[in-house]
């Protein structure tokens, strides 16, 4: 008998006819005789109705106020599906975050796991009973309420069947698994059936909301083989493993976009490597990453900086900013304006040539011209004017021939 984490988002829970959905789906595999953990995640819209009333009193909410608010969303989802399950005969309970025992270390909202205790997890399993835990969320050593960042239940799963070593773990969503572009933007994107945790992580962590970034990490360094499927019906999905050979085929596995970039200037910082390095840093301590670096020299052994950060980050970013710039005794920081973020992710891109050639000329047949651009071994990004991202997406996935 198998031991089965199974993780439902936001969309799955939706309402309560998909939280029944989702109880059916559990019993299935409990009435087996399989040993299952449900992870769930708060109601689709739910965070962002809850960080929108937060907005609404403070564009700088604090960030431990943040995660006791958001951790409420989850618990909310815990206890209705526990509901349902018991209203079908199945024995359930919940647990949320710090109940299933996931450790964090204290950067609110963005906390990083730093070990599971699992709590009585497998002592209930042993029970016979459904364990049903709260995705995105943890407890400070303190026991203060923690979360994980945007689509971390992802990373609650993944993290929780490694520390189970679960038989499989399985990740439910709107859609029936990971395409060669978001199929809601391309329509003739293509279901990948495998694909490894590097071009995932690649994928994730430029925009492919379809996992969180942080947990295809997890899964990489844990070596967590994972599934993406659909909880509205039975197709199969994708199947996310370490690297393989025979993945290799294609120089590029898929398009990615990231919309919710903000362009960031700064302008007469000191030319001084420490300057740069001090910058940073400081934006590093803040847990904020940076993407798309360039630096022009300007007039008086000063320098301007300009990179992209996530929009939801820009107004700590700023602030950081300023704070480093006061210290150093020079520089100017502004918004440039949101930008998207175009990425083509693939391992055949180490051994394929080309491949910017083709993404640079499908770019220029629609009118698209990019200053910001970065390259990795599997990835290269460029950043772009929003209004043309979705024009931009359908060209680029075309001209690699990634298309039914
Ligand atoms: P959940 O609430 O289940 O965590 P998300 O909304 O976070 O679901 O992620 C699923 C969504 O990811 C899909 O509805 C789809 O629009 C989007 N998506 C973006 N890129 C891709 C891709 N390459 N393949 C599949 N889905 C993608
Ligand atoms: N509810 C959280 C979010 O919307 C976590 C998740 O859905 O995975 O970001
Ligand atoms: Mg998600």
């Amino acid at each position: 008998m198998a031991l089965i984490v199974q993780k439902y988002g936001g969309t799955s829970v939706g309402n309560v006819e998909r939280i029944k959905n989702v109880a059916a789906k559990v019993k299935a595999q409990w009435s087996q005789g399989h040993r299952v953990v449900v992870v769930v995640s708060a109601r689709s819209g739910v965070t962002n109705e809850l960080v929108a009333r937060a907005k609404a009193l403070s564009s700088l909410p604090e960030e431990r106020e943040m995660d006791v608010l958001l951790a409420t969303g989850e618990q909310e989802t815990i206890a209705l599906t526990v509901m349902a399950l018991h209203a079908i005969g199945v024995p359930a309970v919940s647990r949320t975050g710090a109940q299933a025992g996931i450790v964090t270390d204290d950067r609110h909202t963005r906390a990083r796991i730093v070990r599971i205790t699992g709590g009585d997890l497998l002592a209930r399993l042993d029970e016979g009973k459904v364990v049903v835990v709260a995705g995105f969320q943890g407890a400070t050593e303190s026991g203060e309420v923690t979360t994980l960042g945007r689509g971390g239940s992802d990373l609650t799963a993944i993290a929780v069947a490694a520390s189970i070593k679960a038989d499989l773990c399985q990740i439910y969503t709107d859609v029936d698994g990971v395409y060669t572009a978001d199929p809601r933007v391309v329509l003739d994107a293509r279901k990948l059936p495998a694909l490894s945790h590097e071009e995932m992580l690649e994928l994730a962590s430029s925009g492919s909301k379809v996992m969180q970034a942080r947990s295809v990490e997890f899964a990489q360094k844990h070596n967590v083989t994972f599934e993406v499927r659909s909880s509205f019906n039975d197709n199969p999905g994708t199947l996310i493993k370490s690297m393989d050979k025979t993945l290799e085929d294609a120089a590029v596995a898929g398009v990615a976009l990231d919309r919710s970039q903000t362009r960031v200037t700064v302008g007469d910082l000191p030319d001084r490597p420490d300057a740069v390095a001090a910058l940073f840093a400081d934006l590093g301590d803040a847990g904020l990453s940076v993407d798309m670096i360039i630096k022009n020299l300007g007039k008086d052994g000063k320098a301007n900086l300009t990179f992209s950060v996530n929009t939801d980050a820009y107004a700590k970013a700023e602030k950081v900013i300023a704070e480093t710039l006061r210290r150093l005794g020079s520089g100017t920081v502004r918004s440039a304006g949101e930008v998207a973020k175009l990425s083509v992710v693939g391992v055949g891109m180490i051994s394929h040539s080309g491949v910017a050639a083709t993404l640079f000329k499908a770019l220029a047949s629609v009118g698209v011209n990019s200053d910001l651009i970065t390259t990795s071994e599997i990835k290269i990004s460029v950043a772009l004017d929003p209004a043309k991202a979705d024009e931009a997406v359908r060209a680029v996935h075309a001209a690699f021939g990634l298309g039914k």
